[in-house]
């Protein structure tokens, strides 16, 4: 039998049909809920995190250097200060005793300025350092929080992904006896709305999607079962709630 052989009736209940299963399918998503959205701002956190260890560590690692070039400089100028002191026993007038002495002064304030050098850099270090293990505080923190939610994360994809390929299949298969027509404006409606909902009962007088009064007409129209009504208002599939409640999926 080809859809367009259907009644009204059957042809709202595939569609009832289709509705409710799309909905369990809604309920599965709203379970896993923020979850992955949470994972994923995580992850990223500490992405975020581990660059700027890395940054940090790389300074360090600039200030090492330094401090080793220091290092270096301190034991060149010591060096020459004790060559020029065994010099300065063997001066054989005056001009190069004060020539020499100025070596000295040169070698000693070089020494002392790169004394300072080296301790400047080690606060730095030891700043930076602090640095450093504030992150691994916040790193090892967020870790922690990441591997709970995942592990949720995962025993709730684990507990409905065959529930969820079960309703997907059940939708499709729902799907393929609902007139093409009304599958195109059912699918369109459903995407306009946050609640996914596309066909609804009515609610007393009302409309089970926007709550707008629907005229005693309509409501008998819908009532009826003779053609397929859409409110006026959110422009919804309305059913009765006998047909709508009869209907399982
Ligand atoms: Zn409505």
């Amino acid at each position: 039998m080809a859809v367009k052989d259907f009644s009204v009736e059957e042809r709202l209940v595939s569609l009832i049909k289709v509705q409710k299963i799309e909905s369990k399918i809604d309920d599965i998503n709203k379970l896993r809920g923020e979850l992955p959205m949470e994972v994923k701002d995580l992850e990223d956190e500490i992405e975020g995190l581990r660059t700027r260890k890395t940054t940090v560590m790389h300074e360090v690692k600039g200030i090492e250097d330094f401090i080793s070039q220091k290092i270096q400089l301190q034991k060149d100028a010591a060096d020459f200060l004790k060559k020029y002191e065994k010099q300065q026993g063997n001066v054989k007038n005056s001009r190069e005793f004060e020539a020499i002495n100025k070596e000295i002064e040169l070698q000693e304030l070089e020494i002392k300025a790169c004394d300072k050098h080296i301790r400047d850099a080690n606060e730095d270090i030891a700043e930076l350092m602090n640095k450093i293990s504030d992150v691994d505080e916040r790193l090892g923190a967020k870790e922690e929080v990441l591997a709970t939610k995942q592990v949720e994360l995962d025993k709730i994809i684990a507990e409905t992904q065959k529930e969820e390929a079960v309703l997907l299949e059940k939708a499709n298969a729902a799907k393929a006896s609902v007139e093409p027509r009304l599958l195109i404006a059912y699918e369109r409606i459903r995407k306009s709305y946050k609640n996914g909902l596309s066909v609804v009962s009515l609610d007393r007088n009302s409309c089970g999607g926007c709550f707008n009064v629907i005229p005693p007409q309509r409501q008998a129209d819908i009532k009826a079962r003779k053609k397929v009504t859409v409110c006026e208002h959110c422009g919804r599939v309305l059913t009765d709630v006998e047909l709508f409640e009869s209907v399982e999926n």
